[in-house]
């Protein structure tokens, strides 16, 4: 196993790794260790080259650095990447190098499943360290974080509808949800119980349905959801979908969601602002599954309950954001950024 050190500024520390013996050619991307270990999701996908490789573990890992540090988790942001098709070039021997790989690391970086890979692919890589989450609850571990992600959303909302209506009540509010996956389904479920009316969409029509006549939501086109009239807007499948041709047409006065870069572009936030919709950026929002995630890290072991307590850090996350972009005049996004940039500062300045 051949493990080199890529120099880039910004960056704490880049590794490359190339295995013949397994077919391994890997990335590990450790961005900030300021708050602690630098904790991210493994990603395997068929780059077209190291370079688009590298590109995205730098990208994805810095990503992680502000949501953790938003999120408040005590872990810094990092990142892996394979190079490969997780159809057809998955073995057990790969995972196998590629836990050696992150045991390399000596616990700076501490991964977990990703797009691309999944619980069981976690379950080989433990054979070969410890610094792994994500694996299934027989094994000591927080399990799907889907429900955490949920449950972080829906106290957002709450922080949004007391910023926009004055109560974070949600009772006669209507919430229109596209993408009835793992996110979306606990999400509606959460709204249902606390008396929101819910409109609801999902390419997979008998997802939306199932859910509707669970929750008595109204199901609508996929093409339509995003424009729907309501009190919030929850995108919680597909990125990007905040961009030129979709603004104008939005009619809700707040867009919070689970989805991952939901605006195609930074100035798309300030878009939002300029159009009187208050945006609660995507990485603060979304944040539940990585809060669970750090408490399952934590020297005591994974602790429910007091996951479900540290999720509130969403609801004091976004209201702080929410009173930075007012005293500075600038977007949310913009103010989530800055919250994250002076949490690292202060932590390095108590270094
Ligand atoms: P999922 O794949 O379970 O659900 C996504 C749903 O969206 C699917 O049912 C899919 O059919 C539907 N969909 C796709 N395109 C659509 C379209 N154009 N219109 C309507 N519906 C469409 O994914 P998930 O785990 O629920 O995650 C949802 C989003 O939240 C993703 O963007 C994901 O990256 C993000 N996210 C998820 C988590 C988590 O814990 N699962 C954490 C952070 C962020």
């Amino acid at each position: 196993m051949k493990i080199e050190t890529i120099a880039r500024e910004g960056y704490e520390h880049i590794a490359r790794c190339e295995d013949p013996e397994s077919g391994l050619r890997a990335l590990i991307s450790i961005h900030d260790t300021t708050l602690g270990p630098a904790l991210g999701g493994m990603r395997m996908w068929p780059y077209a080259s190291w370079d688009d490789a590298l590109f995205d573990v730098l990208r994805l890992s810095k990503g992680m650095t502000y949501k953790s540090a938003v999120a408040d988790t005590g872990l810094g942001g990092g990142k892996s990447v394979i190079l490969g098709n997780p159809k057809t070039d998955k073995s057990a021997k790969l995972f196998e190098a590629m836990g050696s790989f992150v045991d390399s690391m000596g616990g700076r970086y501490i991964t977990a499943e990703d797009v691309g890979t999944s619980v069981e692919d976690m379950v080989i890589l433990k054979r070969k360290t410890k610094w792994v989450t994500g694996l299934p609850h027989e094994m000591g571990s927080s399990g799907d974080p889907s429900p955490w992600t949920a449950l972080g959303v829906f106290r957002g909302m709450k922080a949004c509808l007391e910023e926009v209506f004055g109560s974070g009540d949600f009772k006669g509010k209507t919430v229109a949800i596209q993408g009835c996956g793992h996110v979306g389904m606990y999400l509606a479920r959460h709204l249902h119980e606390a008396g929101a009316k819910l409109f609801l969409a999902d390419i997979s029509e008998d997802r939306a349905k199932s859910l509707a006549d669970e929750t008595g939501g109204q199901v609508m086109d996929p093409s339509e959801i995003l424009f729907a009239e309501c009190d919030i807007m929850a995108p919680c499948a597909l990125g990007a979908v905040l961009n030129d041709d979709t603004l104008p047409k939005l009619r809700t006065p707040i867009i919070a969601g689970a989805a991952n870069n939901v605006l195609l572009r930074e100035e798309h936030g300030l878009k939002l602002k300029e159009a009187g919709i208050l945006y609660a950026p995507d990485y603060v929002i979304n944040a539940g599954g990585i809060i669970n995630v750090s408490i399952e890290v934590e020297p005591s072991g994974y602790d429910e309950a007091r996951a479900r307590a540290k999720v509130e850090n969403i609801y004091i996350a976004l209201k702080r954001v929410f009173e930075i972009a007012k005293e500075q005049g600038i977007s949310t996004n913009e103010a989530s950024n800055r919250l994250a940039e002076e949490r690292l500062r202060a932590a390095s300045a108590k270094a």
